[in-house]
């Protein structure tokens, strides 16, 4: 009996220990077949520590660390040279919505939105995006979310850096969303009152938690609703230092991500997404999530990895 049971419990380890490469897609290419994609890493790591530092006080909508943070993003798309949509590089909206602590809070938010002209096709638009916004203060206390998402909004930087480098074919939207603590509510007003055709966004890459991983994993989720972009797309994607995973699309027994930031604003409306994250860790909506737990070296292979999905899905799209 005894020795029954240590197989039993010895089956149900190996079951376990097997759960992710059962039910995820490990991507990963082991010959690169894209150019090299280099960007200013260090000026991405500054913005990072700056947007996540308490002088932000937590970056939560309505607020003053809010107004900084937006204005900081401005001043980086202006020294960016990012055209503007609409003439102005902020989208305001009026918002009702309540965080993660139950406050119900209501005000002004503003989405901060620049563009990169394609040389090509125009008039059509992939959208990059990554929220902003955070859960602010507490007490004396400031959420800083480093990772929650001073690191998709500082890679935004680099990502445009490239493309003004390496002018894409259609052009690219940077947007930098706020009010996602609080439900998803700039890129929600964004695909209801769109500043552009929705028919002529191509697709949205969206980035939210990419700056760590103790497993050394960045997921992408919403392949499943888009053949080009898992076919033509995904599968090129190449790191030989982190490991690439398609899932959480609620087809494995993981947790379904398909509504879990931005990306699902874009979904509700049809339009392809990929979004690019880590799993839940351990500082997750804590004070914790601090500067100094990121991971640089994964943060900034990370950013390359969505580089070259931009670079590719601009490739690929060809109406
Ligand atoms: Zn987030």
């Amino acid at each position: 009996m005894k020795n029954n049971i240590t197989i039993i419990i010895v089956l149900l380890f190996v079951l376990c220990s097997c759960k992710r490469e059962t039910k995820s897609k490990i991507i990963n290419n082991t010959i690169s077949s894209s150019v090299r994609i280099s960007f200013d890493s260090i000026t991405q790591i500054e913005s990072l520590k700056i947007l996540s530092s308490d002088s932000y006080l937590g970056r939560e909508t309505g607020t003053k660390g809010a107004e900084l943070s937006r204005n900081y993003i401005a001043d980086k798309f202006t020294a960016l040279k990012l055209d503007k949509l609409g003439g102005s590089y902020f989208q305001s909206f009026p918002y009702n919505g309540s965080n993660d602590h139950g406050d119900v809070k209501e005000g002004l938010a503003y989405n901060v939105i620049g563009l990169i002209r394609g040389r090509e096709q125009s008039n059509k638009f992939i959208v990059v995006g990554a929220h902003y916004d955070h859960l602010g203060t507490s007490g004396k206390k400031v959420y800083n979310g480093a990772d929650d998402n001073a690191s998709g909004t500082a890679a935004l930087f680099s990502i445009a850096t490239y493309f003004k480098e390496n002018p894409p074919k259609h052009s690219i939207i940077i947007a930098a969303w706020d009010g996602e603590e609080i439900g998803l509510l700039g890129s929600q007003y964004y695909v209801n009152h769109p500043i552009i055709l929705q028919k002529d966004i191509l697709c949205n890459i969206n980035m939210d938690m990419i700056g760590r991983s103790e497993k050394n994993e960045l997921f992408i989720t919403g392949t499943p609703h888009n053949k080009l972009l898992m076919d033509s797309v995904v599968t090129s994607l190449y790191s030989n230092k982190i490991k690439i995973l398609t899932g959480h699309d609620g087809d494995d027994r993981e947790d379904d991500w398909t509504y879990s930031s931005d990306h699902g604003s874009f979904h509700k409306k049809g339009i392809p997404f990929l979004y690019f994250g880590v799993e839940d860790h351990k500082d997750y909506h804590k004070t914790s999530d601090v500067f100094e737990s990121i991971q640089q070296a994964f943060y900034l292979e990370a950013t390359r990895v969505v580089i070259q999905a931009t670079k590719r899905a601009d490739e690929c799209f060809t109406r």
